[in-house]
């Protein structure tokens, strides 16, 4: 009895499931494009794989709807039939001598990542090597935040043969070396005695396998060498030379399971953007870890005599405002540091219970003297200086302590 009623709930379990719409399962709009439901497929169908959800059954089965959905949607008639007429009319499809579409979803997965259709963690599966790319952007977006994309060349499993290599789908074993890719003549060295020598066999090329009609889009090969975007999500903060991995994204071949990619975000050199939020000063500011740094000139007569603003426009715009009141006086080369104008925390690096945190930003001032005046400019100035330098100027020279010439002799 109990296990009628098992076998009842697991039966209407599974009724739900396939009832899944196949879009809201893969996360894509009614019209996703081929390339976005590749997409889907891959994120997905690596979160769900049963490798990496051991011993949980939901994971199992998302893992099987995703490829059904994939299977379905990839395929013009189906999705055809799909968005008209449901489940129902796909399964009458199906039923009525449709063309069967059914992959095993691990056979699916291996058309994607190669091997065979597992993560190779595990039972000694081949796996091919990482692969490292470097992706430079700009301060502005480690400030911020960004959501953006790049792109590498990469290694793919010929997506028309399906990784066969066959045009149409049929591999032979080869008949000369019976698959082994090797043969073993025998070689007389001098009557009666002889020597095996083991060569590659040149009727398979060592591949042991022989096609027919080979694949006209990738001759053959397997594979193709083709564009792949990613999305990349610089986050705010986010340390320069930080390593992301995108896993199983590196270099397909059915050989073996694709390795990772590898991401180092590094910064870009300054360059001031086309669109009118990109033209900030914080452009040219210069990062250490949490701390901004940026040189600001004043002249002569603002770094003696005070009363100055200056507004510094921040990497997201905002305005930071530096100002000294008359009489207030700033010594060349004085840091001046402004409290929470730095670089924002990344949240892996915020202490506990912080929301939000940010460096410092630090102010360097450089003094411009003119090295050229008006003649009547000069005099004034001279004549005000030797006014003054009489009354209570001060004789670097005699009053230094320091030996006169006239002493050292
Ligand atoms: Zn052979
Ligand atoms: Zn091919």
């Amino acid at each position: 009895m109990l296990l009628r009623i098992i076998a009842v709930l697991a039966c209407l379990l599974s009724l739900v499931l396939c009832a899944e719409d196949f879009y809201k399962l893969l996360g894509i709009k009614k019209d996703a494009s081929e390339r976005e439901i590749k997409k889907a497929y891959r994120t997905l169908s690596k979160k769900f794989h049963p490798d990496k959800n051991p011993g949980d059954q939901s994971a199992h089965d998302k893992f099987v709807l995703v490829a059904e959905a994939y299977d379905c949607l990839i395929d013009v008639e189906q999705r055809r039939i799909y968005d008209q007429y449901g489940h129902e009319g796909l399964e009458q499809h199906k039923r009525g001598g449709g063309r069967p579409q059914h992959h095993d979803p691990f056979d699916l997965f291996s058309r994607f990542f190669g091997g065979s259709g597992h993560f190779g963690h595990s039972g000694g599966e081949r796996r091919g090597p990482n692969m490292e790319v470097r992706v430079a952007v700009p301060l502005r977006d480690f400030y911020n935040g960004r959501q953006t994309e790049f792109t590498v060349e990469k290694q793919a499993i010929c997506s028309a043969c399906e990784g066969t290599g066959s045009e149409d789908g049929q591999v032979d074993t080869c008949d000369v070396c019976g698959g082994r890719g090797m043969r073993i003549t025998r070689q007389q060295l001098a009557p009666g005695l002889f020597q095996q020598v083991q060569s590659m066999c040149d009727a398979c090329h060592g591949k042991g396998k022989k096609i027919q009609h080979p694949c006209p889009v990738c001759g053959g090969s397997r594979v193709v060498r083709e564009p792949e975007t990613h999305e990349l999500n610089v986050e705010k903060g986010m340390p320069r030379g930080v390593r992301i991995t995108y896993e199983n994204e590196a270099d397909e071949s059915p050989d073996w399971v694709a390795g990772d990619l590898i991401v180092h975000l590094v910064e870009a050199d300054p360059q001031l953007g086309t669109e009118e939020h990109e033209k900030t000063d914080g452009t040219f500011f210069r990062r250490r870890g949490k701390d901004l740094f940026w040189r600001e000139v004043l002249s002569l007569r603002e770094a003696w005599m005070g009363d100055w603003t200056r507004n510094i426009t921040h990497l997201d715009g905002h305005i930071v405002q530096l100002s000294r009141k008359r009489g207030e006086v700033v010594q060349p080369n004085t840091v001046e540091i402004v409290q929470g104008e730095g670089m924002p925390l990344w949240h892996q690096e915020l202490p506990e219970g912080v929301d939000e945190a940010f460096g410092v930003l630090h102010i360097e001032y450089v003094v411009i003297l003119p090295d050229e005046m008006e003649k009547a400019m000069e005099k004034e100035f001279w004549s005000v200086w030797e006014k003054w330098r009489k009354k209570k100027g001060v004789n670097l020279l005699q009053d230094s302590g320091r030996p006169t010439p006239h002493d050292e002799l």
